[in-house]
Formats: C-alpha cells, structure tokens, sequence
C-alpha cells in the first residue's frame, strides 16, 4: 500500500490515468540490477559506465541498479504504446497504483549518482585513498 495517498484531478482513475501522464516517465528507461560493487575496481568500471549519456546509478532497499535514461522505441507520440498487445512481461506487471507519475522514483533511493562527479565524490569518500595509489 503506499504511504502518500494521491489527490487526482477530477476523471483520472487507474484506467484513465496514463493518459494524463505528460511524458510517460516508465516508459523513457531501462534498469539492471547490479551485483553489489564493494571494491575498487568494481567502481572504476561504474565510472567508465557512467560517463556515457543516459547513465545513472541508484541504490535502492534491493540493492544497486545500472539506470539507463533512454526512451523505447515503442513509445507513440500520444504516449501509447506501439505494440501494446504484445509489450513485453516487464512492461505488462508495472502497475500505475502508486507510480511515477505521483512521485519520483528518486524519493525511494538510498543512493542516486547523476553522473560521473557525484560517483567520483563517492568513490573518494569512500575509498579514502582513491586515486593516490
Ligand atoms: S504508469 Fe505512471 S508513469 Fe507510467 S505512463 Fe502511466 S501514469 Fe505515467
Ligand atoms: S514496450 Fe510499450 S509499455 Fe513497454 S516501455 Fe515500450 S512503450 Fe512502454
């Protein structure tokens, strides 16, 4: 159940709704969990990730996510989806509940790097001797 309990404007419901959303956030990324990077190499390979357009990282309750900004290909200009009938399992179980269309996916992070500087800070707050070795 989620915490917040949204306030719609009038005629949104659970079937209407994605017709509201203006720019079909779920639809504009991909993500990949991640084995958990604990050691140096493990963050100098997310650098080179990461300085690449689109690339993000997060962690969350669940553990770390690769974040990769890009919209699909299947997404209309009327925020339709092209192949709707046969969309992909991933895309048939994400429920509109509580999505992003009511809040950022960011408020649930525990760690969100934006690129390639804020990992770096990360990489020398943690590894006190990062880059001196
Ligand atoms: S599921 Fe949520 S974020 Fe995705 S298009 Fe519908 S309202 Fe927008
Ligand atoms: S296949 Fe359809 S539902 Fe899935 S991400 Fe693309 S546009 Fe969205």
């Amino acid at each position: 159940m989620p915490s917040i309990i949204p306030i719609y404007p009038v005629g949104i419901t659970p079937e209407t709704k994605c017709g509201f959303c203006t720019n079909s956030k779920c639809c504009t990324y991909i993500t990949q969990h991640v084995p958990t990077p604990r050691a140096k190499n493990d963050f100098d390979h997310m650098l080179w990730q990461i300085s690449h357009q689109g690339v993000q990282y997060y962690k969350d309750t669940d553990g770390w996510y690769l974040l990769v900004n890009s919209r699909c290909n299947h997404l209309q200009k009327d925020g339709r989806c092209g192949i709707y009938d046969t969309r992909p399992q991933v895309c048939r179980v994400y429920s509109n509940d509580y999505c992003e269309y009511d809040a950022s996916a960011e408020d649930g992070f525990e760690l969100f790097f934006d690129g390639y500087e804020s990992l770096l800070r990360y990489c020398k707050k943690r590894f006190k001797r990062w880059g001196k070795e």
